[in-house]
């Protein structure tokens, strides 16, 4: 009789054991982490080799921040930020320091930050005196009730909360100037920057930054900032951070869409972001492309324009950085 209530008990604690690690958030999860810095209309033969290595070492060291941070054990949170925060500093990228000019010569910069364990949020639109619009994002989300701030609003609760504030001229570069100048003359150009990541713990996050669309009108909001067209994270399904036509990922919500396709259709990472990106998108002659990682650590990019840059890391090895198809 002892025995049997022995081994029932015995039973039972494996099933609890069982079940606990199963069930736990620190259950070994892989990490995995990629960026990018705007899909677009470049093409070999308009750059040449310096440049193009350029682009690649500084998405590069962009990349190592955030491995570095999650090999660590640290949070998908505070890699995103810092990524995104390296790329924002970088003239090479549209967001931050290299953001693109409005029609009447502004910058206007968007910038969004999610987390997929509670769904917390927060986004910045329409700012030009905040230097790296990712970290006032982060604290539109941790130190205010609300989730997206805009203009003059956001630019004071930045200052309050100790953003570094710059003058609108940091934000000139001849490379974006000039951006401007040729697309009066009707040239179509994007970019944006932006980062998914999972960490060891299983927690996904999502950031994106940009100056928006170069020749932009004056107060326009593209989908960046909008939590599920251009960043979501959701740690049910997947982190997408997006860049593109901005007006086409707000109709479309191209961010969630994606998300929930896997959620209520138990679709792979890579048929769902493909289904929106490479078909609905292109039926609706929507531009651009996704970075986007899930709980397994599968990542997965795709873009239906001539390129996208972009790179990412696994723990299992597997590394990449590529600017063209
Ligand atoms: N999606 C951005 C916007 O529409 C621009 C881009 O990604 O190139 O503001």
């Amino acid at each position: 009789m002892k025995n049997k209530y022995l081994s029932i008990s015995l039973s039972l604690a494996t099933l609890l054991l069982i079940f606990m690690g199963c069930s736990s958030p620190e259950s070994p999860s892989q990490w995995a982490i990629a960026l990018h810095g705007g899909a677009g209309y470049m093409v070999p033969e308009n750059y040449t080799d310096a440049q193009l290595e350029q682009y690649k070492s500084e998405m590069q060291a962009a990349l190592n921040k955030g491995i570095a941070i999650l090999e660590n054990g640290g949070t998908s949170l505070d890699a995103v930020e810092q990524v995104v925060r390296y790329l924002e500093d970088c003239p090479l990228f549209n967001a931050g320091k290299g953001a693109v000019f409005t029609h009447d010569g502004r910058n206007e910069l968007d910038a969004a930050i999610m987390e997929g364990s509670e769904l917390r949020a927060g986004a910045v639109a329409g700012v030009g005196d905040i230097k790296n619009p990712i970290s006032t994002a982060r604290l539109v989300m941790e130190k205010s009730p609300h989730v997206l701030m805009v203009g003059k609003g956001a630019s004071l609760f930045a200052q309050q909360n100790g953003a570094e504030m710059v003058d609108s001229s940091y934000f000139y570069t001849e490379g974006s100037w000039k951006e401007l100048q040729r697309i009066l003359e009707s040239e179509k150009k994007m970019g944006t920057v932006g980062c998914v990541a999972v960490d060891k713990h299983g927690n996904l996050a999502a950031a994106t930054s940009t100056g928006g669309m170069s020749n932009k009108r004056y107060g326009r909001v593209g989908d960046v900032p909008i939590i599920g067209a251009g960043t979501y994270a959701n740690n049910k399904t997947c982190a997408v951070s997006a860049t593109g036509h901005g007006e086409f990922f707000i109709r479309y919500t191209v961010a969630h869409d994606i998300s929930a396709l896997m959620e209520y259709k138990g679709l792979s990472l890579s048929n769902a972001a493909d289904i929106v990106v490479l078909d609905k998108l292109v039926k609706a002659k929507g531009d651009g492309g996704i970075i986007a990682v899930d709980t397994k650590g599968n990542v997965h990019l795709a873009f239906n324009t001539p390129s996208m840059l972009r790179a990412y890391a696994k723990a299992n090895g597997e590394r990449g950085v590529e600017i063209f198809k």
